[in-house]
Order: structure tokens, then C-alpha cells, then sequence
């Protein structure tokens, strides 16, 4: 069996290569980048798996919760001997198998005010995989004030929602230009209403294929609020106008 020292890097990603808008260099970018991905729900399991096997060199992973049995259909780096332990340990684990070229920073904890910003600062692409509303706007902040790439999914039933806040490009608006932080949200709770197993996982590559992208300097289009209908296969898209009164992004 090949260890990480013996895989032939230039043959393990020899197809991505031959893309006409991917060369060494972008691969290397991959190589030397660490992405920040909070939550290893429906949408991080597949974020970090993609993530981790296309070639991105670290990866700091947080999540505070613990495997549950429910967890399994969509949560697919786990299996049913992970229950019960902390979930970013076990999605160590099996990511170390599939993809040993790629560093994995386990954050058995929750995302806080405190532990975000160290983590945001070292990273150069964040992917926020969270289902609660307050935590996905201290995510959205502490990336505008740090003017990092943000790539937001939600999913609950056969909806999902994509999103790029890229606060390097001034006109791009932000995640509280499109939900007034103020007024509070519903925490899209799969445990209450259910969710499609795939429609998780349609979701969660959607928000590798970006950072991925970003990362690899290809053209992104932030600011595009991506509305996913799972039993369609159908996508909208809305323009996110950039919010001159926004308390996060402008001014
Ligand atoms: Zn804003």
C-alpha cells in the first residue's frame, strides 16, 4: 500500500491537469492552502472529502457535536462504529486513509467569537457548513473584517441555498446585506423537518466546486444567491445588491 511519501502526485492528479484553465501552479496553490471548514454535518463531510482528495494541503475542521446513528445517510464519512465520537476525530480518520497527502486540523469544538478569528486568519478560502443562523453570521463578519472568501450552503428537505461572499471584491455583497442579522432567523433544523440525503450532498460538492475553484484563482461568482430545488434539479439564481446601510460590509 502506497504511503503519503510514495504517491506520485503528478499521476494522482493528471486528469485535473489536462483542464485547459488548470496547470502546476494552480495545483500547487491547492497544495499550499488551508481551508477553514466549520461543521462536519450533511454539507462538511462531503465538503471535506472533496476538499481533501482534490488536493488541498490543510484543512482545519470544527465541529463540537458527536455521531449519531441519524447522521449516517448523509454524513457519509462516518460509519455505524463512529457513534458516539466526536465527529471531526472520526472524519480524521477516514480522510487520512483517502487522502493522506492532506493535513487535517480536528477542532473538536464549536465555533466561537473566540476561536474563529485565529482560525480565519490562516486560512485562506472559509466554508461554512453550519446550520445555525447566529453562527453563520459571526462566520460572515469575522470574513469581512479579515476580507477572506466565505462559501455559505444551507439545505432543509429538498431546498438548498449557495452562496460566495468574497469581501475582496467591493461590490460583492455579504450574508447580512441578504438577511438582516438583526431580525433573527430559523435554524434550518434537519432533526425538525427533515432532509434529503442527497440533497445534502448535492449541496455540500457545490460548496467544494467553489472554494476549490477560488483557491485555484478560476473565476467565481460571488454575491449569487443559488436557490437549489432538489426535486427538480432545478436552480435560480438572485443578485445580492450590496447594502449601502449594511453594518458589516459597508462603511
Ligand atoms: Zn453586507
Amino acid at each position: 500500500m502506497a504511503q503519503s511519501g510514495q504517491i506520485d502526485e503528478e499521476r494522482l492528479f493528471s486528469r485535473q491537469v489536462l483542464l485547459a484553465d488548470v496547470d502546476d501552479t494552480s495545483m500547487a496553490r491547492l497544495r499550499a492552502a488551508e481551508v477553514l471548514v466549520v461543521g462536519a454535518g450533511g454539507l462538511g463531510c462531503p465538503v471535506a472529502l472533496y476538499l481533501a482528495c482534490g488536493g488541498v494541503g490543510r484543512l482545519r475542521w470544527a465541529d463540537g457535536d458527536t455521531v449519531d446513528l441519524s447522521n449516517l445517510p448523509r454524513q457519509i464519512l462516518f460509519g455505524p462504529q463512529s457513534v458516539g465520537e466526536p465527529k471531526v476525530l472520526a472524519g480524521r480518520a477516514a480522510l487520512s486513509a483517502l487522502a493522506p497527502l492532506c493535513e487535517v486540523i480536528a477542532e473538536a469544538q464549536h465555533a466561537t467569537p473566540q476561536n474563529l478569528p485565529l482560525w480565519i486568519e490562516q486560512a485562506q478560502v472559509v466554508v461554512d457548513c453550519t446550520d445555525q443562523f447566529e453562527t453563520r453570521h459571526l462566520i460572515n463578519r469575522l470574513c469581512v473584517a479579515a476580507r477572506k472568501p466565505l462559501v455559505i450552503a444551507s439545505v432543509i428537505q429538498w431546498s438548498g441555498q449557495l452562496l460566495v461572499v468574497d469581501p475582496r471584491e467591493a461590490s460583492s455583497g455579504c450574508y447580512a446585506c441578504l438577511f438582516d442579522p438583526d431580525l433573527g432567523g430559523t435554524d434550518a433544523a434537519c432533526g425538525a423537518f427533515g432532509v434529503f440525503s442527497t440533497a445534502a450532498g448535492l449541496m455540500g460538492l457545490m460548496q467544494a466546486h467553489e472554494a476549490l475553484r477560488l483557491l485555484m484563482g478560476l473565476p467565481v461568482e460571488a454575491g449569487e444567491l443559488r436557490l437549489f430545488d432538489a426535486k427538480r434539479l432545478q436552480t435560480d439564481r438572485v443578485t445580492i445588491a450590496k447594502d449601502p446601510a449594511c453594518r458589516v460590509c459597508s462603511g
